[in-house]
């Protein structure tokens, strides 16, 4: 084992999905995904949309 390996960053292809506030899921779907860590609730915009994110509720019953 080398402990003096180099570290390797992976590819930088979908930045957004490594975010914490990214639902991947609606992330995946083509949506905005941002989400308000305060309520939960996810942007279901599209992708890069323009102006702020508009939070909705997630569906009942999706915990
Ligand atoms: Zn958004």
């Amino acid at each position: 084992m080398t402990s003096s390996a180099p570290h390797q960053a992976p590819a930088p292809d979908r930045q957004d999905l490594h975010n914490p506030s990214i639902e991947e899921s609606a992330a995946a779907l083509g949506h905005c995904g941002m989400t308000d860590l305060h309520t939960g609730r996810v942007c279901q915009e599209p992708q890069d949309h323009a102006g702020s994110c508009a939070f909705v509720a997630s569906a009942p019953g999706a915990r």
